[in-house]
């Protein structure tokens, strides 16, 4: 039997109509050098479809890649909206990769337009004689460099034509936006999300058990928008009438902490890195008001417990920590702890990478494909399938990450009833040491806990007896000192003796991704040159 329902398809420019109707007065705030700017969901979606008729007029057809190499800003947030709601698809190119993989990803997409923030010029200029399939270069901003060659005016161009560009009725399974990994090892792999799907995750982020974006927030968008779509927040937001609080390039935290005094947010997301960074700078700052925030939401890497400690011992703020990939549009899992759990267990929860959210399901196996227990001790490989989860990675074979309609996360780590998912490891970073693993995210997590250390990544190396043991590289605070020795004995009585690290590398700083993650892979290769002075404990 048939249903008699509708058969209205999702499109992100329903998600777009709603937020520029039901919330026409909500804001999107831009930081610039000159101040905050402001304006309206109206006036974005207005000037977006003014964007849409120019980019039709320069010969954008629909299935054509449109790149973006902006910061969060308002102007991003027009492309968000213009390029996927004509039938275009929007490539958010990540600003930080190295030229020759910026180069690889733009051919590999075929983009044939490109937005790029004229600060970022001198950077993109890196890659211009490089992307032959690139026509024309839109230049937001000033730029007097002249490195691009010729370039359009953004803000020309888009007011040449006026607004009222009908969004087409696309088929929902259309794609919409892509991303390409970050990919540690090899080539980045494209990952093409659907207007269906981005719908559907952006309804996901919306419920309380998962993020809950409303209209009640404002919310602080420190994640880039060329990371896996700002973790979904910059659709959400038209969908749920949350303000949007773009920082573009004032990414560290004494501008963070001074955006959140004066703009207000009551939510903010963003990779642990930044959230490090901001309790460094309130340690010291009797005046820094975080007050406007109801929570932060950190995500992207495991968040260490005493991080959660923090903010919730120094402001009463809690963290919420989610979980997903690139792959997994990404939120997958969102760490709240259960309805009952007494204060003081609470974050027991909140140190866990999440808890599956309606619409997707996750599954742990074993080496050979096996099924485990969801018992909370039984570890394994995690496994998700789920609407927005990823089928196939664009252009390219990758059987390896495929299993019966699951995607294989190379993610470690075990599940409770509950469906509450705790990460042990990226299975490359797996410490394998006499047959057993070692956690190397726990050691972190643990290490982190002692007030000397700024940060720390514990990495495997070769090891005559035990095949592989951890390597501990710890950054200390400023002024602060502690010994190899004092470090280990601070761990003695939090892990299993035999994890307990004999190797120690006191470094600057820990290497990071273009995402702002630990950069392990800069650590071996260091260790594997002899470039990672180390001290050994007997
Ligand atoms: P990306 O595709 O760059 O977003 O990276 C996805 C990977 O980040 C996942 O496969 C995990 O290894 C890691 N990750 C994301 N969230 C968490 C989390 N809450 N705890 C631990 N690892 C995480």
């Amino acid at each position: 039997m048939q249903s008699t329902m509708q058969d209205a398809p999702l499109l992100i420019s329903g998600i777009i109509r709603h937020g520029e109707y039901v919330y026409s007065e909500k804001k999107v705030f831009t930081v610039t050098p000159d101040g905050v700017e402001e304006a309206t969901f109206f006036q974005v979606a207005k000037r977006a479809e003014q964007l849409a008729a120019a980019l039709t007029k320069l010969g954008v057809q629909s299935g054509d890649r449109v790149g973006s190499f902006m910061w969060n800003n308002q102007a991003h947030m027009e492309a968000y909206i213009a390029v996927p709601c004509m039938g275009a698809v929007l490539h958010t190119l990540n600003i930080r990769l190295f030229p020759e993989q910026l180069a690889f990803i733009i051919n590999h997409a075929g983009d044939s337009v490109i937005i790029v923030d004229a600060s970022l010029a001198p950077v993109f200029a890196k890659v211009r004689d490089q992307i032959p399939s690139v026509k024309h270069i839109i230049l937001h901003g000033k730029d007097e460099s002249g490195l691009l060659g010729e370039t359009i005016d953004y803000e020309t161009f888009l007011t040449s034509e006026p607004a009222g560009f009908e969004w087409p009725i696309l088929d929902e399974r259309s794609a919409a936006i892509m991303c390409y990994t970050s990919g540690t090892t090899g080539n980045p792999k494209g990952v093409v999300y659907s207007h269906r799907s981005t719908w559907l995750h952006s309804m996901a982020s919306t419920t309380t058990n998962s993020i809950g974006l409303s209209e009640r927030d404002r919310c602080l968008l420190i994640v880039p928008m060329f990371h896996v779509n700002a973790w979904g927040a910059a659709y959400t937001a038209f969908f749920a009438g949350t303000e949007l609080i773009m920082p573009q390039m004032y990414l560290q935290g004494e501008a963070i902490v001074k955006m959140i005094k004066e703009l207000r947010p009551t939510i903010s997301l963003g990779v642990p890195t930044i959230w490090n960074d901001v309790l460094r700078v309130t340690q010291n700052a009797p005046d820094a008001d975080l007050s406007s925030l109801r929570g932060i939401v950190a995500g992207g890497a495991a968040v260490p417990r005493v991080m959660i400690e923090a903010f919730r011992d120094r402001f009463g703020i809690d963290v919420i920590q989610g979980w997903g990939m690139t792959e997994t549009s990404p939120l997958a899992a969102v760490s709240i702890p259960p309805s009952g759990t007494p204060d003081d267990l609470a974050i027991d929860y909140r140190v866990k990478a999440g808890r599956v959210v309606a619409g997707v399901e996750v599954r742990i196996t074993d080496e050979d494909g096996t099924v485990l227990a969801r018992d909370g001790k039984t570890v394994g490989e995690f496994e998700i399938r789920g609407p927005w989860v990823t089928a196939s990675y664009y252009g390219v074979d990758d059987p390896e990450r495929f299993h019966d309609g699951w995607l294989r996360t190379g993610d470690i780590g075990s599940m409770d009833a509950e469906g509450f998912m705790t990460i042990s490891d990226r299975s490359k970073d797996v410490i394998k040491s006499g047959g057993e693993w070692i956690s190397s995210v726990d050691l972190e997590g643990t290490i982190m806990a002692h007030p000397a250390i700024f940060e720390a990544a514990v990495i495997a190396v070769p090891d005559e007896r035990w095949d592989e043991r951890p390597l501990c590289c710890v950054v200390l605070r400023p002024d602060a000192s502690a010994s190899a020795e004092e470090l280990r004995e601070f761990l003695s009585s939090r892990v299993a003796k035999w994890w307990l690290p004999e190797r120690w590398a006191f470094i600057e700083s820990v290497p990071k991704t273009s995402v702002g993650k630990f950069d392990k892979k800069v650590l071996r290769a260091k260790y594997a040159e002899d470039d990672l002075p180390y001290e050994t404990l007997d």
